[in-house]
């Protein structure tokens, strides 16, 4: 690995398997050969992670290392180290704040032109980070990206990295038939028992033992010429026990089958219940087309970013909802107008990045507009604050919410146009993992972003918009007529029956009396499970 010269490569590996060393001693080489004359970034995900580098490994790595060592200046600073006249930056990629929201931003990624790039576990930084780490090489003639990481999702990051590149395996000839041998491929079957009860690594033909130490790399797609990628797992490090791994993959620790993948084979892994895929979403759809009006009562998310994504739908059962209308759009007068031409009684929109703006509408609209507020202390079921319009949710739970709707088929979408194939691709954006606090060793469950997501998030603030609507009636001559007779009989039986109103009144436009199908929002939440006030 440490000859590889490839300027673009990829390690997709398991957990301490030694490859941040072999970087940075590659990187120290080559910014003492002069190979780098700007200087290399190398990544972590926190600022955390770069002190325990700095302080717990660098050190250890340079006294090992005297060559290397003796070019490197003594410096205080635990994030910048001098190697002859180059400089070598130990920075975390995670986002320190937003500019309008729409850049993230990093102070620690800011003004640093070099040559060479290394990603240290990229599964964890944020796709944001990493396009804005690559704008440093923009001036550089040497450009070399270099990303490591355990995978996590399946086709995310690291695993995608890999799946894209030449797709290196290492390979191991048995020496009893001359078979060549994966281990990572070959798993389980590759783990085998002598007669004293230890495992060993096996040819899966022969039986014959196989040693890691006598592999080389060969690539799977010699072709794709973009990326060099590597693939190793535990299998191959000689420091862990192959029939621990086995047991660990037949039994998995607290039930995590994903960290036995990820760390140890060094594999991408999502439970089918964590993330939806395309399929699940299509089945939602039905024969309608996309509408271009309704009569409602609707209800409304919006999604703000570049541009607002909106789902607009009814709910036709108690507990099934229907989307009637997706659309991005550029202004939240095309909102307004949106809301209008669907008889929209609700609507949750995004609260960043956009606050002023997306307040201004709340106060402008006629209905009830909430600014969704997303908190991780929220633990229960959407909380409503009237007064500041603001609505505070679980970001986890209200990911959970639009899985399951369309994941049991309680979603009614139009039938498919590329509006619908864009949502449905949004919608799938998401992957549910078990996160762990390195500050705390709390886990929790998140959602976590693999790519554009803004539909999927316009899908969670409709569904909380839903909740302040009733149900969608759908109306025949006969129910319009009957309805109007029932209204008729009501006005009459008024004491403050007026002829002069009773018209008005009827056609919608009435003073004090309320529609039968707008449905009183701030009622219904509070009550929740309650019965509603009107029809
Ligand atoms: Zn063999």
């Amino acid at each position: 690995m440490l000859e590889e010269e490839a300027p673009r490569q990829c390690f997709k590996k398991g957990a301490q398997i030694g490859i941040t060393e072999t970087q940075i001693l590659k990187t120290m080489h080559g910014l003492l050969y002069s190979r780098y004359p700007q200087g290399v970034l190398y990544l972590f995900p926190t600022v955390n992670d770069v002190t325990d580098f700095s302080k717990g490994r660098f050190g250890p790595l340079l006294a090992e290392n005297e060559a290397i060592s003796e070019q490197v200046s003594s410096t205080d600073a635990v994030a910048v180290k001098r190697v002859r006249k180059a400089m070598l930056y130990l920075r975390g990629a995670r986002a320190t704040g937003k500019i309008e929201g729409q850049k993230k931003t990093s102070s620690q990624l800011k003004s640093v032109p070099v040559d060479r790039i290394v990603f240290d576990e990229v599964d964890e930084m944020e796709s944001e980070m990493v396009d804005l780490a690559l704008e440093r090489m923009s001036h550089s003639t040497v450009k070399e990206e270099i990303y490591l990481s355990t995978p996590s999702i399946c086709n995310f990051g690291i695993d995608r990295l890999y799946n894209e590149s030449d797709g290196r395996i290492w390979v191991i000839r048995c020496p009893k038939c001359q078979r060549d041998c994966c281990l990572e491929l070959d798993f389980p079957e590759c783990v085998k028992f002598k007669s004293d009860g230890k495992a060993y690594r096996a040819c899966v033909k022969c039986g014959g033992e196989l040693h890691p130490k006598d592999g080389r790399w060969i690539a799977q797609y010699p072709d794709r010429k973009d990326m060099a990628g590597f693939w190793i797992s535990q299998l191959n490090s000689i420091f862990v026990d192959p029939g621990k791994i086995l047991k660990a993959f037949n039994d998995p620790p607290n039930g995590n089958k994903a960290e036995v993948y990820n760390s140890k084979l060094a594999m991408a892994f999502v439970n089918a219940q964590d993330q939806l895929v395309i399929n699940d979403v299509y089945g939602c759809c039905r024969q309608d087309a996309m509408a271009m009006n309704h009569r409602g009562p609707c209800a409304m998310g919006v999604d703000v970013g570049a541009m607002l994504h909106v789902v607009v739908g009814f709910r036709p059962k108690e507990k099934q909802l229907q989307i009637c209308y997706l659309a991005r759009v550029s202004s939240f007068s095309d909102i307004h107008d949106i809301a209008q031409r669907f008889g929209v009684r609700s609507a949750v929109i995004d609260m960043e990045p956009e606050l002023r703006k997306a307040r201004e509408f709340a106060q402008a609209e006629p209905y009830p507009v909430f600014l969704c507020d997303y908190q991780d202390s929220i633990t229960t079921e959407p909380v409503f604050d009237e007064e500041r319009r603001l609505v505070k949710v679980n970001r986890t739970l209200a990911c959970d919410a639009s899985h399951d709707l369309i994941f049991s088929n309680l979603l009614v979408l139009p039938r498919r146009n590329e509006e619908v194939e864009i949502f449905a691709k949004q919608c799938c954006n998401l992957a549910k993992v078990l996160e762990e606090n390195p500050e705390t060793g709390s886990r929790q469950y998140r959602y976590r972003k693999l790519n554009e997501d803004h539909y999927r998030h316009a899908l969670n603030y409709f569904c909380i918009a839903a909740r302040m609507v009733g149900l969608y009636e759908e109306m025949t001559p006969e129910k319009e007529f009957r309805k109007f007779l029932r209204r008729l009989e009501q006005e009459t039986n008024d004491a403050n029956y007026s002829p002069f109103s009773h018209g008005l009144r009827i056609s919608g436009f009435g003073g004090r009396g309320e529609r039968s199908d707008y449905y009183d929002p701030l009622s219904s939440f509070r009550s929740a499970g309650g019965k509603k006030r009107f029809e």
